[in-house]
């Protein structure tokens, strides 16, 4: 089997580059070719000598994949299904805006952290993504050339497949890559607080956190993974780091009737996050089969969004895309109904 060329570093080129015994400058050709000119075959990167692309073809491909389904949102947001491995698929979800095109990509196949109100990890764990698969996501599209901001909040969980996203964000963010800002991406996580660090340190990308409930104890009930890493523990290392400048942090917060809905709620939230310069985004509920709490009304909503708005949080509700095709937030199985 040939190796994808698709989710290398440059390094990783030029070390390929060098067994291969091709001139040194091939390496920072082929990245271009593969993460700017986006082509698909090793045969179109024309500025490399015949014999270099034959040597080169002997074991690589260019790779990616190939969408089998997609389907449309009458809200124009679109659901790509990728196959990966023999038997699994995965799902990126193109987000479109007035002046703007989100690419919410998927980091893993499936999630281990069991969250009750999630489809994805209703699927359980099927593996994780390499970098070259986390970036065929962006090119294997019909907008890959008007994507201008990236959110990994589809299918798994980034921390937990923490190498592969880090690479994925290197390709994106370097001049050799797609040469990105890494403003316009945001990774957005459960917590697991040794990644979480990591990331926080080693990337700029701009980071987003599923709080869902402020309490410790009652978080618990629905987000398994509290027990390791209390989401307390999460605010106090994210109040070790500045977020005042270029690079932001947002807490996701999906409002659930009568669990995390009232006035103590906002409370206990507006304690929590005193002294770290954040945003909220409140999500609405999608229900999803088998599950008992259902999405707070509208207008609790709204009283929700004042409250912290009125403490200075600055609290937004975040609109619901695609949901008609089973794209929106959550929703995501990486299959076809
Ligand atoms: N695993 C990461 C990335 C997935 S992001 C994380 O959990 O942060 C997907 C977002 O959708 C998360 O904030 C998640 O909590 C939220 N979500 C999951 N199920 C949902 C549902 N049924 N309705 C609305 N939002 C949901
Ligand atoms: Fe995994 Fe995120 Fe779903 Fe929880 S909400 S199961 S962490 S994908």
């Amino acid at each position: 089997m040939k190796k994808w060329l698709l989710g290398k570093s440059l390094l990783e080129l030029r070390e390929i580059t060098d067994n291969l015994k091709l001139p040194s400058f091939t390496a920072k050709q082929i990245s271009q070719w593969i993460y700017q000119k986006k082509v698909l075959e090793i045969e179109q990167m024309t500025n490399l000598s015949k014999a270099s692309r034959d040597a080169l073809s002997e074991h690589y491909i260019v790779g990616g994949t190939k969408w089998s389904d997609l389907q449309k949102s009458s809200d124009g947001t679109k659901k790509y299904l990728f196959p990966v491995d023999e038997n699994e698929a995965i799902e990126a979800v193109m987000i479109p805006d007035d002046e703007r095109a989100t690419l919410c990509v998927s980091s893993q196949i499936g999630c281990k952290m069991g969250c009750k109100f999630c489809m994805t990890g209703r699927l359980g764990f099927r593996g994780n993504l390499s970098a070259g698969e986390i970036i065929s996501q962006f090119i294997n599209i019909e907008e890959s050339d008007s994507i201008s901001n990236a959110v990994y909040m589809g299918m798994g969980e980034p921390m937990d497949n923490y190498e592969q996203v880090l690479k994925s964000i290197e390709i994106l963010t370097s001049d050799w890559g797609f040469g990105w800002s890494p403003k316009r991406i945001t990774v957005s996580t459960i917590g697991i607080i040794p990644t979480l660090k990591r990331f926080l340190e080693e990337s700029k990308a701009h980071l987003a956190i599923s709080l869902h409930n402020p309490s410790d104890e009652i978080r618990r009930e629905m987000m398994p993974l509290q027990k390791a890493y209390p989401i307390s523990e999460v605010i106090e290392l994210l109040k070790d780091y500045d977020f005042t400048g270029q690079r932001r942090i947002s807490f996701e917060y999906i409002m659930f009737d009568g669990w995390n809905d009232a006035k103590r709620d906002a409370d206990a939230i507006i304690r929590m996050l005193r002294g770290l310069e954040c945003r909220v985004n409140l999500i609405r509920f999608h229900r999803i089969p088998d599950f008992e709490l259902n999405p707070s009304p509208d207008a609790v909503i709204d009283l929700f969004k004042k409250r912290l708005n009125d403490a200075g949080i600055v609290t937004t509700l975040r609109a619901s895309r695609g949901e008609d095709i089973l794209a929106a937030c959550g929703m995501l199985r990486g299959s076809k109904k």
